[in-house]
C-alpha cells in the first residue's frame, strides 16, 4: 500500500508517463516502502524530492540506421536515460532487445539509481539501449549496429558524465565495437567511459562473473542471517546468459546443485546438476539455444511448455528478465518448499509474486540489492582505469564479496530501523533513497 501522503505523488508519476507500465510498477514498489521515511523526515516531502527522483535529469532518444549483410537498411530506436547524477556520473548498462522502449529503459534507470547508491560507490544512475534484435545477426551486422548507435551516443558520454556498460544483448563483443567507435570519433583512449571491457584492453577481472557471483554472495548472507547455508541446496537459476551462468558457477562452488535453467524457448531440467562447461560452450561459444544442451546431455530434458518455476527447489534465482516470475509461479514455489528467492535479473518477480513470498515467509532478496554486484564491479573497473592499474582476480573477487556483504547488512539494519525487520525490499529502497536524497538536498535542489 502507498502511504496516504505519497498517493498524489504516484498519481502524478502515472499521469506524466502514460503507458509506461514497467516504470509505474518500479516507482510504485519504491513508494510503497517510503511511508515511514516521510513520517520521520517530512523535509523530503516539502522539498518534493520524490517527484524529483522520479523525473529523469535527461532523456535521449535517437535514430539508429544500419545496413544488414545484404545491403538492406534498418532503422532502430536508441535510448539513454540519464536518471540521476547526485552520487556520481550516470552509470548503467545498455540493453539490445526487441522489447526495449521508453518505459522499460525508464524502469531500469530508476532502479539503477537506488541500486548504485546501495553499493556505496560514487556512481549515479542511468540506463539505455535499443529495440535492436541481435538474435541471428552476423558479427559484421552487430558491429555496424554498434557503430551507428555510438555515432549518436558518444556526444552524451564521458568518464565524468555518463558511463554505459552491458545488459541483455550487450556483452564484451558489443562493448568492444562501442568503445572502438567512441575512440575513433573522439580521438581519446578514455578507458573509463564504458565498462565491461575485455581484460585485454582495460576491463576488470571478475566483471563478467560479477552479477551472478554477487547474487550468490547475497544469497549466502541472507541464509547466514537465518543460520543456514547454500551447501547441499537444490536451486533453479532461470535464464542462461551471463548472469545465470556465473550464478550457477558460484552456486556449484559453494556446494549447491542447480537443476534447471531456461531461455526464451523453454527450460532444461537436469536432475544431475547443470554441466557448466557444456552450458558455456552452447550459450557463449556456439551462441546456440538450450535445445543443443539437452541433445548433448542424457540426464537433461528440454521443455517448451510450462514454466521452470513449476519444478521444486529450495533456493531460486530468477536471472532472465523483468516479470518472468508470476503470482502463480510464486504459489507453486512456496508450495514446493522454496525458502529463498534472490533476484539476479532486474524486477523479475511481479508485484503479486513478491507479496505471495512475503505472506508465505519466503526470504526475498530484491534486485536492487542482490544484483548490484555487476555495477559495483563496473565501478571497480572505473577505479582501475583511473589509476591505470589492473587488479588480480582474487583481490577483485574479494572486494566484490565485501561490497555484497555490506549491501546485505545495510538492508537489514535499515529495514529494522524503519520498522520492517527482515524485509529486504524496504531495506534496499530506503537505504538507497536516503543516500541519493541527502546528496540532492546537500547540493541545493533548484
Ligand atoms: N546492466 C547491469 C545492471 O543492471 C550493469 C550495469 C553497469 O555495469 O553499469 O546493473
Amino acid at each position: 500500500m502507498i502511504d496516504e501522503k505519497l498517493k498524489s505523488v504516484y498519481h502524478d508519476i502515472v499521469s506524466r508517463s502514460a503507458a509506461q507500465e514497467e516504470f509505474h510498477q518500479a516507482t510504485r514498489e519504491v513508494l510503497e516502502t517510503l511511508g515511514p521515511v516521510v513520517a520521520k523526515h517530512p523535509e523530503y516531502l516539502h522539498a518534493r524530492i520524490i517527484q524529483m527522483l522520479a523525473e529523469p535529469e535527461r532523456q535521449i532518444i535517437f535514430r539508429v540506421p544500419w545496413a544488414d549483410d545484404t545491403g538492406q537498411v534498418h532503422i532502430n530506436r536508441g535510448f539513454r536515460i540519464e536518471f540521476n547524477s547526485a552520487l556520481g556520473p550516470y552509470k548503467g548498462g545498455l540493453r539490445f532487445h526487441p522489447s526495449v522502449n521508453l518505459g522499460i529503459v525508464k524502469f531500469l534507470g530508476f532502479e539503477q539509481v537506488f541500486k548504485n547508491a546501495l553499493t556505496g560507490l560514487p556512481i549515479g544512475g542511468g540506463k539505455g539501449g535499443a529495440d535492436f534484435d541481435p538474435k541471428g545477426r552476423s558479427d559484421a551486422e552487430v558491429m555496424r549496429f554498434c557503430q551507428s548507435f555510438m555515432t549518436e551516443l558518444y556526444r552524451h558520454l564521458g568518464e565524468y558524465t555518463d558511463v554505459p556498460a552491458g545488459d541483455i544483448g550487450v556483452g564484451t563483443r558489443e562493448i568492444g565495437y562501442l568503445f572502438g567507435q567512441y575512440k575513433r570519433i573522439t580521438n581519446r583512449y578514455e578507458s573509463a567511459v564504458i565498462t565491461g571491457k575485455s581484460t585485454e584492453w582495460g576491463g576488470s577481472q571478475v566483471r563478467t562473473e560479477a552479477t551472478g557471483y554477487g547474487a550468490v554472495f547475497f544469497a549466502k548472507e541472507m541464509l547466514a542471517a537465518q543460520r543456514n547455508t547454500l551447501d547441499g541446496k537444490e536451486c533453479i537459476v532461470s535464464g542462461s546468459g551471463n548472469v545465470a551462468i556465473y550464478a550457477i558457477e558460484k552456486l556449484h562452488q559453494l556446494g549447491a546443485r542447480v537443476i534447471a535453467c531456461s531461455d526464451s524457448d523453454g527450460y532444461i531440467h537436469d536432475p544431475d546438476g547443470i554441466d557448466l562447461d557444456l552450458l558455456k560452450q552452447v550459450k557463449t561459444v556456439d551462441r546456440q539455444r538450450l535445445t543443443a544442451y539437452a541433445e548433448q546431455r542424457s540426464s537433461a530434458t528440454h521443455h517448451t511448455l510450462g514454466s521452470v518455476w513449476s519444478l521444486p527447489a529450495e533456493v531460486v534465482f530468477p536471472c532472465a528478465t523483468q516479470n518472468e516470475l508470476s503470482g502463480k509461479d510464486a504459489l507453486n514455489l512456496a508450495k514446493n518448499g522454496c525458502i529463498a528467492v534472490v533476484e539476479g535479473a532486474n524486477m523479475p518477480c511481479t508485484a503479486d509474486a513478491v507479496e505471495i513470498f512475503r505472506e508465505a515467509g519466503v526470504l526475498f532478496g530484491p534486485a536492487k540489492a542482490a544484483n548490484a554486484g555487476g555495477v559495483a564491479t563496473s565501478a571497480l573497473e572505473m577505479q582501475q582505469n583511473a589509476s591505470r592499474d589492473s587488479w588480480e582476480f582474487g583481490y577483485t573477487e574479494d572486494r566484490l564479496a565485501k561490497i555484497m556483504t555490506n549491501i546485505h547488512d545495510t538492508c537489514l539494519t535499515t529495514a529494522a530501523e524503519y520498522g520492517r525487520p527482515d524485509d529486504y525490499v524496504t531495506g534496499a529502497n530506503v537505504a538507497g533513497f536516503l543516500r541519493v536524497a541527502d546528496a540532492m538536498m546537500a547540493f541545493g535542489l533548484v
